[in-house]
């Protein structure tokens, strides 16, 4: 007998009908001898219709009475899926999430959960009923209703799995499967059969709206296995599993989009870290996630900021921005609304050269000028013009050769809980910082690793054009170097400067290659060989604000200068000078509560 979680969405449960085929689905569960717990979602656009009629009472609903509005739509839900379940002659009994007892942080509208009781469910399970849990909310301290963000009843069903250590989560859709982009955008998409924790975290996090993203969070701290699949057919659909090797054969396993992004930037700031980590920790104070964090040390010595943020983020960031920028005599705040973020995402992209090549060549093909790059170890994002952003999705689709059918990815389901031999060791280090969490969302900080293999290259004053970056990048995947991390940042009366870090034995290389192009374009080069990398790992590091900040903050009073970065919710990356590296180890493992380096082999 296993213990299976069962989630249906808005789709799955929209008409009666597809509320009693949900129901036989759970019976047949039940019949094969499991216990289920089922998840559901408002019905059809029931949330939606619920957000809108609170916009005709006032432009700007209170918080907690827009939980109070939007917790109903999953309480019509349990109700009539639990008679339904009952018309068919099976025990079922309906919960909320105060019943069930998820108790979450008192940030409305996108609350997270704290812990869940599991006695009340477990002791119905041995009863024999099929319990149906409303998705998407919870109950704050002092017992007020809260809601965990769109999409969140992922996160219900993941967090429930894991409080009840079940054998399965099951996500049924009205896709039956994760694709290798949204199949309603790009008709070519492909089903992909089984994809890694962290792809999907990533996937999720820069815009694939299949899967809430803080739910892979939940299923990779926990080691749920998540199977995504069709409420309309039996088909087999995606596992999403631990890490294997044999994930890594195909280098990119998907690319997604956000259309709602924007682009801010502080320029002239004066050239001192502590302003850099003031700005960064006053934005995270008004939990606004920034993401593509670019800054330069321009040659005046003042530094020029930018990040990307939610659209729907952008008037209080500017806000905030403009006082800050005032205070420390920053000399001008600017930003661009019209944008969109085009990502690619594939664990296999650490070992494996001209990925970014391919993906910029794709890209200049279409005529699309890149306005910012950033990357992490494993998804390389562009920002671009908002009007561009299908097209841009579908050329890059196509240069990965994401359409065609693959033999390779038709992998077994696994039967068992998948672990992975080589990072047990890691999932198990994991497991023992996720016991002493203070809450089951909370943001996991798990290693901290230093890379002094690398140099980093910057180029300065490139022309901003279609093309720029495709050629360049072009260049140094002739020389067969890997490239690591990628920094491009926002023009300034046309031209751009653009960073990255390749192995030192390539540095020079790299030069030669890039030095007949430059006399071409215009710009100037520089090497830095002498710095280090210092990779943040964890789980939902981009998604809780915040963890910049206390890097800066770690580091202002040390002097300690951060020239390049790069965020995602697995990894944040940041190069600081290899002098520099010990120390900023040192106090980054104080700053996040990790024990002291166990080698010190420098
Ligand atoms: P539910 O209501 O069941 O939670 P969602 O609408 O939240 O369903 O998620 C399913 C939708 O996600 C699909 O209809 C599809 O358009 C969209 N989607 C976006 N990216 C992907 C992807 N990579 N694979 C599959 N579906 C995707
Ligand atoms: N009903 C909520 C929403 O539409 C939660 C969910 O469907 O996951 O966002
Ligand atoms: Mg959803």
């Amino acid at each position: 007998m296993a213990l299976v979680v069962q989630k249906f969405g808005g789709t799955s449960v929209a008409t009666s009908e597809r509320i009693m085929a949900a129901a036989r689905r759970a019976i047949r569960a039940r019949q094969a001898g499991h216990q289920v717990v089922m998840v559901v979602s408002a019905r059809g656009d029931t949330t939606d219709e619920l957000i809108a009629l609170a916009r005709e009472i006032t432009e700007d609903p209170p918080a907690r009475e827009m939980d109070m509005l939007l917790s109903t739509g999953e309480q019509i839900s349990i109700a009539l899926m639990a008679m339904a379940v009952q018309s068919l002659g099976w025990p079922a009994i309906s919960l909320t999430g105060a019943q069930v007892g998820i108790l979450t942080d008192r940030f409305h509208t996108k609350a997270r959960i704290r812990t869940i009781s599991t006695e009340r469910i477990q002791r119905l399970l041995r009863d024999g009923y099929i319990v149906i849990v409303a998705g998407f909310q919870g109950v704050d301290e002092a017992d007020n209703i809260t809601t965990l963000g769109r999409g969140g009843s992922d996160t219900t069903a993941v967090a429930l799995a894991a409080a009840l250590d079940a054998d399965l989560c099951e996500i049924y859709t009205d896709v039956d499967g994760v694709y290798t982009t949204d199949p309603r955008l790009v008709a070519e998409a492909q089903k992909i059969a089984r994809i890694s924790y962290d792809e999907m975290l990533e996937l999720a996090s820069v815009g694939a709206g299949v899967m809430h993203s803080r739910s892979i969070e939940l299923a990779k701290k926990y080691n749920v296995p998540i199977h995504v699949r069709s409420s309309f057919t039996d088909a087999e659909g995606t596992w999403i599993v631990a890490h294997s090797p044999e994930l890594e054969q195909q280098v990119v396993r998907g690319a997604a989009l956000v259309r709602d992004e924007a682009r801010v930037t502080v320029e002239g700031i004066p050239d001192d870290p502590a302003i850099v980590h003031q700005l960064f920790a006053r934005i995270a104070e008004q939990n606004i996630v920034t993401d593509m964090i670019v800054q330069n040390v321009s040659r005046e010595g003042r530094n020029q900021v930018s990040f990307t943020v939610s659209r729907s983020d952008l008037k209080s960031a500017l806000a905030l921005l403009r006082e800050i920028a005032r205070e420390v005599g920053a000399t001008e705040v600017h930003s661009e609304e019209d944008v969109a973020k085009v990502s690619i995402v594939g664990a296999g992209m650490r070992t494996h050269s001209g990925v970014a090549e391919r993906m910029f060549a794709a890209l200049a093909a279409e005529g699309i000028n890149i306005k910012m790059i950033t990357t992490s170890e494993i998804k390389i994002s562009v920002l671009i013009d908002r009007h561009r952003a299908v097209e841009a999705l579908r050329a890059v689709h196509r240069a990965f050769d994401l359409g065609l059918k693959r033999d390779t990815d038709d992998g077994q389901p696994p039967r068992q809980r998948p672990t992975e031999p080589v990072r047990a060791d890691r999932q198990e280090s994991l497991a023992s910082i996720v016991q002493q969490l203070p809450g089951m969302e909370a943001i996991v900080v798990s290693d901290i690793v230093v890379d002094r293999t690398q140099g980093a290259v910057t180029l300065f004053d490139i022309p901003d054009q279609p093309g720029i970056a495709a050629r360049i990048f072009s260049r140094i995947a002739e020389t067969g170097s890997i490239v690591d991390m990628i920094v491009q940042n926002v023009s300034r009366e046309g031209t751009t400067h653009l960073s990255f870090t390749v192995p030192r034995p390539d540095l020079h290389r790299v030069e030669a290659a890039l030095t007949p192009l430059l006399q071409e374009l215009g710009g100037s080069l520089r090497l830095a060989p002498d710095i280090a990398k210092l990779t943040l790992e964890g789980v939902g590091m981009r998604s809780h604000t915040g963890v910049a900040a206390r890097m800066f903050e770690a580091f202002h009073d040390a002097g300690i200068r951060v020239s390049l970065i790069n965020t995602s919710e697995v990894h944040i990356s940041i190069a600081i000078a290899e002098a520099q590296a010990a120390e900023a180890e040192r106090r980054l493992r104080t700053a996040f509560g990790l024990p002291a380096a166990k080698t010190v082999n420098y």
